[in-house]
């Protein structure tokens, strides 16, 4: 318990504070509507972990959901993974006290992932996996269409750079996919918002941050080293993060080289592209 770590009270009536709260409504509502993530007579899931992404995402949509043209319903979820030290009762005073309907779902997979995972082996990618199929049963259970998670911006902009250096691949993490099963759809209602302005939000918020290293596990390097790559970067340019992130909703795949998504063979004499030629030009 005494792991928590305890919030610092600030700027809590402040006129900034104020700003940040309704710019991160404002962007929670922008990819709510782009990407038509919630409809009429969904049953949100939201699954809830005790950082500042999840506390913060529960609470933007209920004072979302107050004021929405559609309907629809929100359970907050937890999962308990038994990971020592874990402080069971913090989630459900919290919930308690906020009045939201919730569900608490407790499954050992830290033993499960100590047991198959050697030591000194990083236990992420089966810890995930085995997440992953326990949030999906019980969205079920639950009746849950929809299940949202916490992932913004910056979490997205890393799994680019991660896909693009260690994967050979151009691409990052979905804003709304439908599980593999096709039972689900999966949603990511932060996706506009900064790491930096929910970390504010959450320290004025007071949300009680449960710690996320309770398994012992450090968190995957490379995308640790990613992310210092971007905070670097960042200083070094301040905004470079949000470009990179403009430039994720705005791709040419004609200026790509990816046969599947552009007939580069049937090019023929007349019909140009899209900003055409201008690729050739070296500045921008
Ligand atoms: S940090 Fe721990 S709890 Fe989180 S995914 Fe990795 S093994 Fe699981």
């Amino acid at each position: 318990m005494n792991d928590i770590i305890q919030p610092v009270h600030f700027e809590h009536h402040s006129t900034n504070f104020n700003r940040l709260k309704g710019r991160l409504e404002h962007m929670v509502g922008k990819a709510i509507a782009d990407f038509n993530m919630i409809e009429e007579g969904d049953v949100v899931m939201v699954c809830l972990s005790g950082g500042k992404d999840s506390y913060t995402l529960l609470d933007i949509l209920r004072t979302l959901q107050k004021r929405a043209p559609v309907d629809f319903k929100l359970i907050a979820m937890n999962l308990d993974q038994k990971q020592p030290g874990f402080p069971a009762d913090v989630l459900p005073n919290y919930l308690k006290s906020i009045g939201v309907d919730f569900h608490i779902e407790t499954q050992d997979t830290y033993s499960i992932v100590k047991e198959k995972i050697p030591e000194g082996k990083t236990t992420c990618s089966l810890c995930s996996r085995l997440r992953r199929g326990i949030i999906y049963k019980v969205a079920g259970e639950l009746g849950a269409n929809k299940i949202a998670l916490g992932h913004h911006r910056d979490d997205m902009v890393e799994t680019l750079f991660l896909n693009m250096f260690f994967g050979g691949k151009l691409k990052a993490m979905p804003p709304k996919l439908v599980t593999d099963k096709g039972d689900h759809i999966v949603i990511r209602p932060l996706a506009y918002c900064a790491e930096k302005d929910i970390a504010r939000y959450a320290r004025g918020m007071e949300f009680p941050i449960i710690p996320c290293n309770l398994c012992g596990s450090q968190e995957n390097l490379q995308r640790q080293n990613i992310k210092q790559m971007l905070h670097e970067w960042e200083r070094q340019y301040p905004g470079r993060s949000q470009t990179i992130f403009t430039a994720m909703q705005n791709v040419k795949p004609s200026h790509l080289l990816d046969t599947s998504l552009f007939d580069f063979r049937n090019i023929q004499l007349g019909a140009a592209v899209d900003e055409g030629d201008v690729a050739f030009d070296q500045e921008i």
